[in-house]
């Protein structure tokens, strides 16, 4: 009854708005939360071009379970999820408040695809809060997480984002926060201070994949598996790169593609973000 009445307050609080861009931002290194660089400067201009959202649901690479959950406390914790950073790091809050009616909303809307659970543990993990927290200092709109299924293939991912379409004309701001290239076993230490330095591989993934981006070929990057070797090395993993198929998947026909931060760093990151519908 209660996911109920809260559905039902959902609905009736938010009248349709035109449909909110979606983004798909490079998060990077956890310092961004806190330093003032080229990227963190960029969020924040976007952010500024951007009607201001009544929430935020983000789908982050750092949140992978067993089923998907979607965050549904009043007050969700900063999770410093990360070691071997300077105490300045740990310190970071970032206050804002969940939305549990809209959590009900969201289970609602993709009961037809996957079982949605209301989360009470998670919270706002650096993934999420790194680049949010530039977007919106003033942590004043309600912020949630999806997590990510580890035991779906990527085609299941991109369709169970397609459900969320509605979303985007209820005023939430759908964010995907990953990396299109991530591989921090090869990462170059020493370039990491110097934005620009990228392997030959890391570079041609990442052309590769923009340029699948800009044709609106997306059965390609479903399939990136069929990259090859340099696919390989510049995605070994498969969690920060699913959450730019959650983007990719809310594009409308008539939704414009650009990008933002399309900077190697290190050798072996990318910080390419995609903004779609703006
Ligand atoms: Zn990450």
């Amino acid at each position: 009854m209660e996911t109920l009445k809260q559905l039902y307050n959902w609905q009736q609080n938010l009248s349709e708005t035109d449909a909110m861009p979606v983004l798909f931002m490079g998060h990077g290194s956890p310092m961004n939360a806190i330093e003032d660089n080229i990227f963190v400067q960029n969020w924040r201009k976007l952010a500024k071009e951007i009607p201001t959202p009544k929430a935020i649901l983000v789908i982050s690479a750092h949140w992978e379970t067993k089923g998907t959950k979607v965050t549904a406390m009043e007050n969700p914790r900063t999770i410093h999820d990360f070691g071997g950073f300077p105490q300045a790091l740990f310190e970071v809050q970032y206050p804002a408040k969940g939305d549990p009616e809209l959590a009900a909303y969201i289970k609602e809307a993709l009961k037809h695809f996957a079982v949605v659970e209301l989360d009470q543990l998670w919270g706002l993990d650096h993934g999420n809060w790194s680049v949010v927290k530039h977007l919106y200092p003033n942590a004043n709109i309600p912020v949630l997480q999806l997590s990510l299924d580890y035991t779906k293939p990527a085609i299941y991912h991109y369709e169970l984002a397609k459900e969320l379409q509605l979303l985007r004309k209820k005023g939430v701001l759908i964010i995907g926060s990953g990396n299109m290239v991530h591989n921090l076993r090869m990462i170059s230490w020493e370039n990491m201070m110097a934005p620009g330095y990228a392997y030959d591989w890391a570079m041609d993934i990442n052309e590769k994949i923009k340029t699948y981006i800009s044709e609106d070929n997306h059965m390609p990057l479903i399939n990136y598996e069929g990259f090859g070797i340099e696919g390989e090395y510049a995605i070994p993993t498969p969690e920060h790169y699913l959450p730019l198929l959650y983007t990719l998947a809310l594009k409308n026909n008539n939704d414009k593609v650009s990008f933002i931060n399309d900077i190697p760093i290190g050798g072996s990151l990318s910080m390419t973000s995609v903004i779609v519908g703006m």
